[in-house]
């Protein structure tokens, strides 16, 4: 449709002469296929397998935190109007459900994380010290507003490997809600996978460059531990369990007293979260802070990390850096 006939159709609506509107919507909605991304991550990756052929609506835009979001009127009504809807899974999203049953959506719901190898968590107490990134107690919306994790790490997309699973899924997905797009879907996503399967080779090679024994970092929640099984970073988190409750004075203490005794290359903060507590145990310990990571979401366009791609480069750039102090 050209720009004209567009604010033309815009017009009409405007002025009520579509009626109803859910029917008027049909006559130029349906040359994109409406998609519901619940956070800005998989809006990346479904803006790169839909291309032209999908509007995109994303729920958490970016900088936002997906695991304490409360949704809007209008998520609701985009949800009801989606054709497919992803998500994460993984309890990563646990005001989704009730979301897109509210929605009486009749979309497809596509759980992008189905089919990778998902990190079981461990059950830490509340006095263990913070978890080290292989085995992290990480399940904060449960601990913070009471939903039920499954006991698992939501926080796949760390992971490159991973993140070709989801594009796949994506692709799949998009295909069966828009037959027509299957050629463009298929050249979409195997760019786009070429283009993933390079990104992980550049970060294996950026961890190999940095000694062993100094591939430790800490950030502020945990959410590397995908990203630290595949490429082997040790993550300290300061605080461990939750975006929204604070580690407790002798979590922070057990940290600094570990961070003194071992070689810590620097401490994070995430986009998402409050950096004060990374500060302070940047000041006592005279670790320096290394910058921002971006975990949950990425950063507006014109930012560090406007893409997944960006984002990942983004952190492995900041980690090695810190890690060998240059
Ligand atoms: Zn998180």
């Amino acid at each position: 449709m050209s720009e004209l006939t567009r604010r033309h159709a815009v017009g009409l609506l405007a002025a009520g002469l579509f009626a109803p509107l859910a029917g008027a919507s049909v006559g130029f909605a349906a040359e994109k296929l409406p998609v519901v991304a619940s956070f800005s991550i998989l809006a990346d990756f479904v803006a790169r397998v839909g291309g032209d052929r999908v509007a995109i609506t994303t729920l958490v835009g970016p900088n936002g935190d997906a695991h304490v979001y409360s949704p809007k009127p209008a998520d609701a009504r985009a949800v009801k109007a989606a054709k497919v809807v992803v998500v994460n899974g993984l309890g990563f999203e646990g005001w989704m459900e009730r979301l897109v049953g509210a929605s009486g959506t009749k979309a497809t719901v596509v759980t992008a994380s189905t089919g990778i190898a998902a990190r079981e968590l461990v059950d830490d107490d509340e006095d263990e010290a913070p978890a080290k990134g292989g085995k992290a107690g990480h399940d904060h919306a449960k601990e913070a507003h009471g939903h039920d994790h499954g006991g698992l790490d939501p926080h796949a997309w760390q992971s490159v490997a991973n993140a070709r699973v989801y594009v796949g899924n994506i692709r799949d997905a998009l295909i069966v809600a828009d037959p027509d797009g299957k050629a463009v879907y298929e050249a979409n996503a195997s760019a786009y996978l070429a283009e993933l399967d390079a990104l992980e080779t550049e970060v294996k090679a950026a961890v190999a460059a940095v000694p062993a024994d100094r591939r430790r970092v800490i950030t502020t929640h945990d959410a590397f531990g995908y990203f630290a099984a595949a490429y082997g970073i040790t993550f300290l988190s300061a605080q461990g369990v939750s975006t929204e409750t604070e580690a407790t004075p002798k979590q922070v203490a057990k940290l600094i007293g570990q961070i003194r005794k071992e070689k810590i290359g620097a401490v994070f903060i995430e986009n998402m979260t409050d950096g004060r507590l990374v500060d302070r145990i940047a000041k006592e310990t005279g670790v320096r802070p290394g910058g921002e990571l971006f975990s949950d979401a990425l950063s507006p366009k014109g930012g560090p990390a406007p893409t997944y791609v960006d984002m990942v480069r983004h952190n492995v750039r900041l980690m090695t850096r810190a890690m060998t102090g240059a």
